[in-house]
């Protein structure tokens, strides 16, 4: 059975003292719910997060990592440093990734690779970008996002995989995929998923859609069946929206 799940991206945002007050709110208003809730704070917050949420049931997952083990990577942070200081899901290939910081499918390939060895559950974002759908190829280049970065996989590496589709124009623009346009393409993703590995892969994996989800769309959106939570960006970042948000799943 796949779960449902809602995670947080809260990006270059929220310095330490705003980290905690968040997780402080978000810990104390957190719905009675049987869904994931994650949230993704900055690198350098992220071990005073994990502290913060000790005995909260929010998981505290990283926004990126790098594919090496280690070594002379200015700037970078490794997969085991990640589970040393108790982070095991991380958020890799998001659009803001791939836009400004050159991810291609060739790495973000090699950094599910790496993740996946260390033990890190992915969270791996992908979607299309607007003259995609306006030419009507966004059906073959999600196909091909995928089938880049997950298709060499094995069956069981599956279950440490959540998928989150992002069509780009709808992330931080206000502009949100329709509740069908969301699941047409689930369906899509699930169907393609099926084709490559089975049937049982295809229905246990969680589809996440992320762009512009706000508490006023998010029951619509989650209602469709093949959609199992949201990746939520702007809305993350405040309190009360981000739990009515969880409240909607
Ligand atoms: C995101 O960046 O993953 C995202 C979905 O952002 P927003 O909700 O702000 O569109």
């Amino acid at each position: 059975m796949r779960s449902k799940i809602v995670a947080g991206n809260w990006k270059m945002n929220k310095n330490l003292a705003e980290t905690e007050a968040l997780l402080v709110e978000l810990a104390a208003k957190l719905p009675d719910t049987e869904a994931e809730v994650m949230v993704a704070p900055t690198f350098v917050n992220l071990a005073a997060a994990v502290r913060n949420l000790e005995t909260s049931r929010i998981e505290v997952i990283a926004q990126n990592m790098h594919f090496a083990e280690s070594g002379a990577y200015t700037g970078e942070i490794s997969a085991d440093m990640l589970l040393n200081i108790g982070v095991d899901t991380c958020i890799i290939g998001h659009s803001e990734r791939r836009a400004y910081f050159g991810e291609t499918d060739e790495i973000l390939a090699k950094k599910v690779k790496t993740a996946l060895q260390k033990g890190i559950r992915v969270m791996f974002c992908f979607g299309e970008e607007l003259q995609d759908r306006k030419s009507g190829n966004h059906f073959k280049v999600v196909e091909s996002q995928l089938k880049n970065a997950l298709f060499s996989l094995e069956k069981s590496d599956w279950s440490k995989i959540i998928l989150a589709y992002e069509p780009v124009w709808a992330i931080g623009t206000g502009e949100t995929a329709s509740p069908e346009q969301a699941q047409e393409m689930h369906a899509f993703i699930r169907k393609v998923i099926a084709e490559a590995f089975d049937s049982s892969v295809a229905n246990n994996v969680s589809i996440l859609y992320g762009g512009s989800v706000k508490p006023g769309n998010a029951e619509e959106i989650f209602s469709k069946p093949d959609v199992d939570g949201g990746l939520i960006g702007g809305a993350s970042l405040v309190s009360d929206d981000f739990v009515d948000i969880i409240k909607a799943i």
